[in-house]
């Protein structure tokens, strides 16, 4: 799909005419909660509410775990050939390109994501990672180890069994897809549970795997609150594996779950105060200004990498801000998110919207010089204007805490060892960035930044390959690479006895 295909459509019309699931999706078939219960979901474009989803809980996910453990045993899947399996995810990547405008109308109107984002990234993503895994399958294998002459010493490689997936809102497609395509191509049955504020898209990807050929019951779908259907899922006893995805906060929660229960396995994707550092060396300031603001205004700023902190030399800084302000001012407008010339979407709530208002109005109070921004544009939805900040320490509430919102904090070093410290000085770690022309600066930042995920001289660049998680309180898991496929698996190992 190119961006003049986009331009053509009227994707209001579509909206209008899409028809799309709200009951939870459990061993094949749409069902509706034990008790009837619903939650509702607000268009966060307009304000006004868009629907009624089936609000799960523990005896929903009880069902679906039921139906996971059964298709688990079955062997269906999970002993089906490496190359069935792989055909059936090959063929679920292509549903989900044959489906993308279900898809990026489902997560565009929940979360407010512009549709032309969607439809160039996080749909394309989605599908080729998928692939990626389909592809993985028949490669993994197992050892055979050095023993004396008397025995025979193999490790095979097998499922976990059955895998929860808790996923946020950011984004919901391609998100979920991360934590559910490794887990099923590993041979594993999986229950997500999307984040209550972007419930559709996984409904519809469940749907697609079983039309591409997946038995009934190894990809299920329950909704509902965190504190209800997730915990009640983190807690299950049959759940062999919780892959998370979202808040720092909820991240520790599900270990303290799987304390609580059966010690399964938890992977982690938490939160970010990603540092962005532009020493004086930095090769081309144009271009790098221009990471420096899809970097945080990219998604409007809901995004666990987010580049929230630049770290500006002072060399360099107010060429750096000067260029930073002329360019970033404008680049982001904040418009109809089903507009495909928008690409500065509303927040996914009007609370959240209020949460990014007050770190503004702290960033203001604690002494930060407000550049431009700090302001919501006169339109319905939960919209905030891009802002820059100047003048920041790394103390201060907006320098430490992850937003989440398009919110930028400039802050002035005076050197490498300075910005590797204040870049270090922060409980997170996901990821960082450092833009110089000197080689073994390079070489040398980046093995000093604690941070799973480092850039030099560009911003948020990868591929499937790319080992995608944190350090520190970002989280443990590493999503999108083999590595992530391996953990949804155990190894088992068979000593045989040849005298
Ligand atoms: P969140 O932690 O509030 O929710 C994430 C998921 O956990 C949702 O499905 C939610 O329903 C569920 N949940 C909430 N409370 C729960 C509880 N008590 N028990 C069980 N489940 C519970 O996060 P969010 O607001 O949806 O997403 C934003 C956060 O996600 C940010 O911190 C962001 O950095 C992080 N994130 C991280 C990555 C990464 O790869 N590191 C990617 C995207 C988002």
């Amino acid at each position: 799909m190119t961006l003049t295909d986009l331009t053509t459509k009227d994707w209001h019309a579509r909206a209008g005419k899409l028809r799309y699931e709200t009951r939870h999706f459990i061993d094949g078939r749409y069902a509706d909660s034990a008790d009837g219960a619903r939650f509702s979901v607000v268009n966060p474009g307009t304000g006004k509410p868009l629907c009624e989803v089936s609000a799960g809980g523990q005896p929903e996910i009880n069902l679906a775990v039921a139906a996971a453990k059964k298709s688990f045993a079955s062997r269906v899947w999970s002993r089906k050939a490496p190359r069935d399996r792989a055909a059936v995810l090959q063929q679920f990547a292509r549903l989900i390109e044959a489906n993308a405008e279900r898809f990026a109308l489902l997560d565009t109107l929940c979360m407010g994501k512009p549709i032309r984002d969607m439809l160039t990234i996080d749909i394309p993503a989605a599908a080729l990672n998928f692939t990626f895994f389909a592809e993985l399958i028949d490669k993994i294998d197992g050892a055979v180890t050095a023993t004396a002459s008397d025995a025979f010493h193999y490790i095979l490689r097998e499922p976990l069994g059955v895998v929860g997936s808790i996923v946020p809102w950011n984004y919901p497609l391609l998100m979920a897809s991360w934590k559910v395509g490794p887990a099923l191509a590993a041979g594993n049955s999986v229950i997500l549970k999307p984040a209550e504020q972007s419930p559709l898209s996984g409904l519809l990807m469940a749907e697609l795997f079983v039309e591409a050929g997946g038995p009934a019951g190894v990809f299920n779908v329950v909704n509902g609150l965190g504190e209800s259907a997730g915990a009640a899922l983190a807690l299950h006893m049959d759940v062999a594996k919780i892959g998370f995805t979202g808040s720092t906060e909820i991240g520790k929660q599900m270990l303290i779950y799987a304390g609580q229960s059966n010690m399964k396995r938890v992977s982690l994707e938490c939160g970010g105060k990603t540092p962005q550092i532009f020493l004086a060396d930095t090769p081309d300031l144009d271009v790098a200004v221009g990471y420096a603001i899809n970097g945080i205004f990219g998604n409007m700023g809901e995004v666990c990498n987010a580049g929230s902190r630049l770290l500006l030399d002072k060399s360099i800084a107010n060429e750096f801000l000067e260029r930073f302000i002329a360019k970033g001012k404008t680049a982001y407008t904040a418009g109809d998110p089903l507009d495909p010339a928008t690409n500065l979407g509303p927040l996914v709530t009007a609370s959240h919207r209020s949460r990014v208002m007050n770190y503004i109005g702290k960033g203001k109070s604690e002494g930060a010089k407000l550049e431009f921004g700090g302001t919501q544009p006169e339109m319905a939805g939960s919209f905030v204007n891009p802002t820059l900040f100047s003048g920041v320490n790394n103390r201060m509430t907006i320098a430490r805490e992850e937003i989440f919102g398009p919110v930028a904090s400039a802050i002035v070093v005076d050197g490498l060892e300075e910005a590797l410290s204040i870049a270090n000085d922060t409980i997170y770690g996901l990821a960082a960035a450092v833009w110089t022309r000197d080689l073994s600066v390079a070489h040398k930042t980046i093995r000093d930044l604690e941070a799973g995920v480092i850039w030099v001289n560009c911003f948020d660049h990868g591929d499937m390959t790319q080992p995608f998680g944190g350090y520190k309180q970002s989280g443990q898991g590493r999503d999108k690479c083999l590595e992530s496929l391996l953990s949804y698996t155990q190894t088992k190992s068979a000593w045989i006895h040849l005298g």
